[in-house]
């Protein structure tokens, strides 16, 4: 298998900083006509996912057989009613949570193959996570925030490449200040661009406006974006915002542990619409 990882293709140095506008178009090209783009290896994908909590009396099915192919390159929103599954789903393909059955791969990597430690450096190395709290340290400064978890891994964080995020997500100027001396919105720019400061090959989002007001919600919608249209990563978003859903290119659709629906390049009425025919 010739896995295109986004990240061997960004590998020439150099290439991050200048190559940035034009260099995406590829990848914009993939989210809306993909028969002009050659077809790439999903980003991650799961084949047939279950995953049971409790037994007996108080099982709960989270994932009721879930297969789905995150495309590279693309920025999908994962959907649906609260208990529906989609943070399971995430955590699963994040590796921070096994299945009962069924097999959870990242690029060509079957999650259920590897033991815990090179689960550890997967998920460190190749994944990026924003969860909906920011969880940052809050007496580290930003830019330790944001290479903290390469500096855990004991690697050089790559100054190009974070530089190049974080003046993407306007903090130029913030760099030097803790989360505490930071308003919400310029916390999770910080945990977004902790998320990409490894270059991931997945971008993965649980509710990350969930508790941003509408306009510094808009704010990170929009460089999740431009981590995908303009940075090449690939983002899966949980989220029960038809608004948010519009920012990416497909959004799928879980009820009850099961994929339901899904809609190419959504918009917030085709997205409400779904919702309304899935009787949301
Ligand atoms: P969503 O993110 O869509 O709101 P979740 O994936 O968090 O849904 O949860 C799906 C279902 O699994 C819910 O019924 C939830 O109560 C249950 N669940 C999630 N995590 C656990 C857990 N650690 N133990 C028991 N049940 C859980
Ligand atoms: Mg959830």
């Amino acid at each position: 298998m010739d896995m295109v990882t986004i990240g061997s293709i960004t590998e020439a140095p150099g290439a991050a900083g200048a190559a940035l506008p034009e260099a995406p178009t590829a990848v914009v090209g993939a989210a809306g006509a993909g028969d002009t783009a050659p077809p790439r290896a999903p980003a991650a994908r799961t084949v047939d996912a279950v995953k049971v909590y409790g037994r007996g009396e108080t099982e709960v099915r989270a994932l009721d057989g879930v297969t789905v192919d995150f495309e590279a390159g693309h920025f999908t929103a994962v959907m649906g009613p609260s208990g529906s599954g989609k943070s399971t789903l995430l955590h699963a393909v994040a590796g921070l949570d096994g299945l009962t059955s069924g097999r959870v791969f990242v690029g060509d990597t079957d999650l259920g193959t590897l033991g815990e430690r090179r689960l550890t450096r997967l998920r460190r190395d190749r994944i990026g996570f924003v969860f909906q709290q920011f969880n940052l340290i809050p007496t580290l400064t930003a830019l330790e925030n944001i290479v903290l978890p390469l500096r855990l891994a004991g690697r050089r964080p790559d100054p190009v490449w974070v530089g190049e995020v974080v003046s993407r997500f306007g903090l130029d100027g913030r760099t030097g200040h803790r989360p505490p001396e930071l308003s919400g919105g310029q916390q999770q720019r910080v945990a977004v661009a902790r998320a990409l400061a490894n270059r991931p090959e997945i971008v993965l989002a649980d509710e990350p406006t969930g508790n941003l007001d509408s306009r510094r919600g808009a704010e990170i919608l929009s460089f999740l974006r431009q981590a995908v249209r303009e940075l090449g990563r690939t983002v899966v978003m949980v989220t029960h915002d038809p608004v948010a859903a519009s920012y990416a290119d497909r959004a799928v659709f879980l009820a009850d542990g099961r994929i339901v629906d899904e809609l190419r390049d959504p918009t917030s009425d085709s997205v409400l619409d779904a919702m309304r025919v899935l009787g949301g």
